[in-house]
């Protein structure tokens, strides 16, 4: 049968009992659904499933896989490589699945599976809480957490899967299962930085740290500087306190940047240095790290947690263009730092740049078995973002992000974070959790063994001759 007529028995079947909404392309609010966050990425499924509730996404799934329907399922829709969507399949969407509870006296909540970052910082907040997770509030919870997930806690707290106690989840079979450390273990261990390859998260059961207001110090190094900065804060970070995060993007200035005319549309670094915890005990770290070079608009606030996680969200709109590649460094180079700058200055579009961070901290003494996620002993990340808004640029970008990638990987650790990969890059996934590979590869062919969930950065199962040939 061709796929239209499954996807036709598959809307027939389900439409009876579903709760929540079932959009085909004729349908009013099915064009907004459709649309993902990154524009470079434009496809049409054939259904969205806007699940109401478990049982919508068990029916789903169930019916789904019964036909052989190509399924994606989107929390957020972030994912840089478009895997939130598919061509005349079903998406599974799940942004009505969003409630978020707090035991505060427990610091722990329960959130659903359709959560963006920016509800459950919401409700967590509002008892003083933080969920350790992403610096962008439209991101979704489930796919970050998914992949690893690192922020501004994250030297303090860990990673957002290290915050995460239980999961629970529909797999392949339309079950409902629950992981934790005492039941479903080697589920538990997958689930952490192993994607969404094992079923769709419907709760996180996580942990929450105490955060309120923080100190933010921000500042530009001009063109002359930016390689001595960098070699600095090489030298800096490792005997940085966690509660000191230290983040770093090259690009062009901007009118809006407010500088001097003499930096106009020349490169600069721009810092955020943030210290979480209180304001006055942070603010000699926050002075000490701004004065290892010499910077321009130097400014330091006390805001609001909330205040600090929506920062940037306007300059990641949904539907502009992105290209990314990314990887990490043990230590940064000064050949690699000397790349970089200079390639900062060819720079094709205002809005592209090289974002660095030093992860190390809480993060680190996490030992490497004890999730899947990938590398965690090479705490530099430089993730070269492309970010455009006209076709038209399409080819410059993306050609400045392959170039200064191909001229820096040669000094890169292998490993790459999977939520930083983009479409093309689907040979890079073993790369991203090689020992841990072959655990992976069991995990799934046991939860998981037709790949049915095979729109991720995909960790394909054993197949069934190869599974009997072993178990004999
Ligand atoms: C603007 C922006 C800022 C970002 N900032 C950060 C950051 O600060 N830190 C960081 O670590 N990453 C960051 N990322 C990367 C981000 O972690 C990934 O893009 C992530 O995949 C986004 O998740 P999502 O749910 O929004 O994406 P989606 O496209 O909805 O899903 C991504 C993947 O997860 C799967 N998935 C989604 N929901 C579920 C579920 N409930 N159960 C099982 N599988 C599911 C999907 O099938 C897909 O494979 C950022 C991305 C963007 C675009």
């Amino acid at each position: 049968m061709l796929l239209s007529e499954r996807v036709k028995e598959l809307y027939s079947s389900l439409s009876e009992n579903f709760r929540g909404n079932l959009l085909k392309p004729e349908s009013d609010g099915y064009q907004e659904a459709s649309c993902i966050w990154n524009g470079m990425v434009a496809r049409t499924p054939a259904l969205i499933a806007r699940c109401a509730d478990v049982a919508d996404l068990q029916a789903a799934i169930r019916s789904a896989a019964s036909l052989d329907v190509l399924t994606a399922v989107r929390c957020g829709g972030h994912s840089l490589a478009g895997f939130g969507t598919c061509d005349g399949g079903m998406a599974i969407d799940l942004s009505r699945m969003r409630q978020v509870t707090v035991d505060a006296s427990a610091r722990s909540a329960r959130f659903g599976g359709g959560c963006l970052l920016g509800s459950v910082d919401a409700v967590t907040q509002a008892q003083g809480l933080a969920f350790p997770a992403g610096v962008v509030s439209h991101t979704g919870a489930s796919g970050l957490i998914l992949g690893g997930g690192f922020g501004w806690l994250t030297r303090l707290c860990g990673l957002s899967c290290d915050n995460i106690t239980g999961f629970r989840l529909v797999t392949a079979d339309g079950s409902v299962v629950h992981a934790d450390a005492k039941e479903n273990a080697d589920l538990f261990w997958a689930l952490r930085g192993g994607g969404g390859n094992f079923g769709v998260v419907t709760k996180f059961e996580a942990t929450l740290h105490p955060v309120s207001s923080v100190l933010l110090g921000t500042a530009f190094c001009g063109e002359a500087d930016i390689a001595l900065m960098l070699r600095r804060w090489r030298e800096f970070m490792p005997d940085a306190p966690d509660n000191l995060k230290w983040n770093i993007s090259l690009r062009c200035a901007q009118p809006s940047d407010n500088l001097p005319p003499k930096y106009l549309v020349r490169p600069v670094a721009q810092q955020f240095v943030l210290w979480v915890g209180d304001p006055d005990q942070g603010r000699p770290h926050v002075e000490r790290a701004l004065s290892i070079c010499r910077h321009v608009a130097v400014n330091l606030q006390p805001m609001s947690f909330l205040a600090l996680q929506t920062m940037a969200d306007h300059e990641f709109p949904h539907g502009r263009r992105y290209y990314t590649k990314s990887g990490y460094f043990r230590t940064l180079d000064d050949s690699s730092i000397k790349k970089m700058v200079e390639a900062t200055a060819e720079i094709p579009s205002p809005m592209t740049q090289v974002e660095l961070a030093y992860l190390g901290g809480a993060a680190a003494r996490i030992p490497a078995g004890e999730t899947a996620f990938g590398d965690r002993s090479s705490p530099f990340v430089v993730n070269l973002l492309g970010n455009w808004s006209r076709p038209a640029e399409d080819s410059a970008n993306i050609s400045w992000v392959q170039n200064l990638f191909a001229a820096i990987r040669p000094a890169m650790t292998p490993g790459v974070y999977i939520n930083f990969m983009s479409g093309d890059e689907d040979d890079r996934t073993p790369e991203a959790y090689r020992e841990r590979w072959d655990r992976l590869v069991a995990v799934k062919s046991k939860y998981d063994p037709n790949n049915f969930f095979r729109l991720n950065q995909n960790i394909p199962p054993k197949r069934e001759k190869e599974q009997s040939a072993n178990s004999r």
